[in-house]
């Protein structure tokens, strides 16, 4: 075959172009998906809960307002709006009065304001910590 058959002419980008519109999944087959990997279902079931990179419990929940893409809600939020029976906002961080990440009893979470409580944490950014966070000293 002589050369230049295979360059691409205008038709032919327009073609594949349009052969790989097909592939863009929409919307709700995306959900679909996602549903469908979602839950029991996922291989790699873990009951729902897994820790994010900060060390902070993470639990799979389906309905909420601020939920992010992959699904996952920090657990101390989630028991925080439970006892407030509300939604927290952006605005409104749950500190954890023992500095650790994965005591998520109620007695230990406290509600605060993004501002008041990285002025906290500014404050108390020296105070010693052992492996898993906790302040080893309670200042
Ligand atoms: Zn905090």
């Amino acid at each position: 075959m002589p050369r230049g058959i295979y360059l691409r002419t205008k038709i032919h980008c327009k073609r594949i172009s349009l052969a790989n519109k097909g592939k863009v999944f929409s919307l709700t087959h995306k959900l679909k998906l996602r549903e469908a990997k979602l839950g029991e279902k996922h291989p790699r079931w873990k009951g729902g809960k897994r820790i994010s990179r900060e060390g902070y419990v993470l639990v799979l929940i389906r309905k909420h307002p601020y939920l992010t893409n992959d699904g996952y809600m920090f657990e101390h939020r989630i028991i925080m709006e439970k006892s407030l029976k509300r939604y927290l906002t952006p605005e409104e961080v749950v500190h954890h009065k023992n500095g650790n990440k994965r005591d998520n009893r109620i007695e230990n979470l406290m509600l605060m304001k993004k501002n008041k409580h990285g002025e906290f944490h500014g404050k108390s950014r020296q105070a010693k910590r052992d492996k898993i966070g906790r302040f080893l000293d309670n200042n």
